[in-house]
């Protein structure tokens, strides 16, 4: 079957009034941005529907799969276009499509048709019943069904004639750039891709950071969260990834901090550098894939002494998962694969073999005062010298 078009339905629109055009205007460019590399495509929009035209070749698989990645998007239809308007031809043109696409086993069906073009001689309840009589004499294996039929047959009248019945799930969500932006701890684990992917649903932008602990961190380690934030971006676009160098940090935490502490300390001081590059890069939030009670640095008590440094809202979407959602959701995003290759990360080479569960704000702020001579220094040393690779 040839599809020239796919009709892209919405559900949910952000926020009422005249950000309905914003939200529109908005998917209508993320669509063209996913679909742009697989062929020519124009968009055409009419009583808050959205046409994809395709005015080139293109594969049909790589457009679809483009157009599930794309926020904001709940299904996509895709369309047979004819040119000719004669009702003989729609009438034949709807049988070809039937026995095409449902000729496997018997089935329901309703004809719906739509008149946009309103000088078109035959009105829209005639071309239903003519139509579905001739569906019903040339294809055995239907009957009608007009209260809950399995195949509702759409066609569309306009200056060509669109035709259409099945509808791919699409990824729903907001589209990207529709609110705000927002900074993500991306490490090389299961949970911030996923964490990531959820937030950018929402319609917000993402920026990443890395925090790399060069040599104790191999470059492998590095790639992979390249790799992490390339397969992220497929859904939320381009992502600038800020590598942070944080091994003289660690090194000096590590010296001198309490050896149970060193996660809760360093963990802070991430938070910390984080907020400081959302902030120089406009955004309003940061997101961490943290899950309470998963590890120890993610107890209520850890939880809450590593948000304590942050002025900024931190988003934790995977806050209520089990691990195993996590992975299933990773799994479906494509992240699963890089992110279970065994590099190292910068927070298991300084792990303490009891970390503290129940940190106490007060004995922790105790801690840091150790570090009072280094640490601005150290802090504003990573913060200058910070990487920026664009991962799209
Ligand atoms: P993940 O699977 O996302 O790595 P995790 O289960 O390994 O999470 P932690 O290592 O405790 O959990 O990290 C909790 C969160 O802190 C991560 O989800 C991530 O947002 C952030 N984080 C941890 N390590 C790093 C890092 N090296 N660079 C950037 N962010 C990090
Ligand atoms: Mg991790």
């Amino acid at each position: 079957m040839e599809y020239k078009a796919f009709l892209i339905k919405y559900a949910e629109i952000g926020t009422k009034g005249k950000n309905r055009y914003v939200f529109e205007d908005m998917l209508c460019r993320r669509i063209s941005e996913h679909v742009a590399a697989f062929g020519d495509f124009t968009i055409r929009r009419e009583y808050g529907r959205i046409f994809l035209e395709a005015q080139s070749g293109y594969d049909y698989e790589d457009v679809i799969t483009a157009l599930q990645k794309v926020f904001g998007v709940s299904g996509i239809s895709p369309v047979v276009v004819g040119e000719s308007l004669q009702f003989d031809d729609i009438r034949e043109m709807a049988v070809s499509y039937i026995k095409e696409c449902y000729d496997d086993k018997p089935h329901t069906f309703k004809v719906n048709t739509r008149r946009a073009n309103k000088a078109y001689p035959v009105k829209s309840m005639e071309m239903n019943s003519e139509i579905g009589h001739y569906l019903l004499e040339e294809c055995d294996n239907l009957k009608v069904d007009v209260h809950n039929p399995d195949v509702l047959l759409n066609i569309e009248i306009r200056n060509k004639v669109y035709l259409y019945s099945q509808t791919i799930k699409g990824a729903g969500g907001l589209p990207v750039g529709t609110n705000g932006r927002a900074m993500l701890l991306l490490s090389g684990g299961i949970d911030s891709p996923v964490a990531g992917y959820m937030i950018a649903k929402r319609g917000v932008e993402l920026e990443a950071v890395y925090f790399n602990a060069p040599p104790y961190t191999s470059e492998r380690a590095k790639q992979k969260v390249i790799d992490l934030a390339k397969l992220v971006s497929r859904y939320s676009g381009k992502i600038r990834l800020h590598i942070v160098n944080f091994t003289d940090i660690q090194l000096a935490i590590y010296e001198k901090c309490p050896h149970e502490e060193l996660t809760i300390i360093m963990r802070r001081y991430m938070m910390k550098i984080a907020e400081e590059l959302a902030k120089r890069n406009g955004c309003q939030a940061l997101i961490t894939g943290e899950s309470i009670g998963q590890v120890a640095s993610q107890t209520m008590h850890s939880l809450a002494c590593t948000g304590e440094v942050c002025n900024m809202p931190v988003f934790r979407p995977c806050i209520g998962m089990d691990k195993q959602e996590i992975v299933d959701i990773s799994e479906r995003i494509g992240t699963y694969e890089t992110s279970i290759q065994p590099y190292e990360d910068c927070c298991t080479i300084f792990v303490a073999k009891h970390p503290v569960t129940k940190p106490v704000i007060e004995i922790i702020k105790r801690s840091e005062t150790k570090l009072a001579d280094v640490i601005d220094d150290l802090m504003k040393e990573a913060v200058d010298t910070v990487e920026v690779v664009k991962a799209d």
